[in-house]
């Protein structure tokens, strides 16, 4: 089973004009035509899965309206993925977007998987908080006791969100004192993958998406295999995950191409002299798929 466990998902309505302008700032940063982020459909994204032979997607919610200016609120956010998912229930799985300044953030995470069936909880600190702050802390003894992942973006952050919230190493505190929750960093930390592989190693209850990565695939696909390979001699291969943030950097690596990178893994002849050798199928399997089927508890 293919499992992508980091994507998002939107339509005009929920697009405001902050959201729109980071967008078109991102696009201009990727060098790709905004449309291909902005104007998305489930369809596509179905469409887009089947051509990958990817069996379930994990969409991600996202709270940014105290950042991201507009007619937004975080709760039809909620709504909206929801209702996704229930339309194609085998297809996708969802979790809940929320800012953990939000004094109601606990009564929405019960909200959330309670009435609308949510199986995880997506953090987004670059809009302004400090994740192993300890004032959060009966939000995290909450879903803990809820058994809930968390998918904590860590790493550089789009145009308009802060950068000084997403360092790795915040996630370390937080999953000493809550070692039965299961924390996924998303994007393996990039550019501080170092920092993330580091979290990663010495905490049983952390793992690491690789979405984000079709970056280095693109530009400088030595960093890529060299830090897979990395994480994988320091952390295992149980602790990385599949994930492609549809439809961000699917437009540098299409779906099908980004799977095919850890399925056929063609490592660069220079990279093999030093070292750098192929996944076994076992340990491909994990990353595609089975690792995020535990976390995800299928
Ligand atoms: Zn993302």
């Amino acid at each position: 089973m293919i499992i992508d466990a980091h994507c998002h998902i939107w339509d005009k309505t929920l697009i405001t004009d902050d959201l729109r302008d980071m967008l078109n700032i991102y696009a201009r940063q990727l060098n790709i035509d905004p449309s291909l982020i902005i104007d998305v459909s489930v369809d596509q994204l179905i469409k887009d899965m089947d051509e990958a032979g990817i069996d379930k997607t994990v969409l991600l919610s996202l709270d940014y309206d105290l950042i991201l200016k507009g007619n937004l609120n975080y709760k039809q956010y909620n709504d909206y993925v929801a209702n996704i998912v229930k339309e194609y229930p085998d297809r996708f799985i969802g979790f809940m977007g929320i800012d953990l300044r939000r004094e109601k953030a606990i009564e929405e995470v019960e909200r959330c998987v309670n009435k609308l069936g949510f199986r995880g909880v997506k953090l987004w600190p670059v809009t302004g908080f400090f994740p192993n702050d300890s004032k959060f802390y009966p939000f995290y003894e909450r879903v803990e006791e809820m058994e809930l992942p968390i998918l904590c973006h860590t790493g550089v952050s789009p145009p308009r969100t802060y950068l000084e919230y997403n360092r790795p190493v915040y996630i370390d505190k937080v999953a000493v004192d809550f070692p039965k929750l299961k924390i996924i960093m998303a994007h393996m930390g990039d550019p501080w993958y170092t920092e993330a592989i580091a979290t990663t190693a010495k905490n049983p209850n952390v793992y690491m998406d690789i979405s984000m990565w079709q970056c280095e695939f693109k530009w400088l696909p030595a960093l890529l295999y060299q830090t897979l390979f990395m994480a994988k001699q320091a952390c295992g291969a149980h602790k990385i995950l599949f994930g492609s943030d549809w439809p961000i950097y699917t437009t540098l690596a299409s779906l099908k191409e980004w799977v095919n990178v850890i399925k056929k893994m063609k490592i660069p002849f220079a990279l093999k002299l030093m070292g750098i050798s192929k996944f076994t199928d076992a340990e491909k399997k994990q990353i595609l798929g089975e690792n995020a089927k535990k976390i995800l508890g299928l």
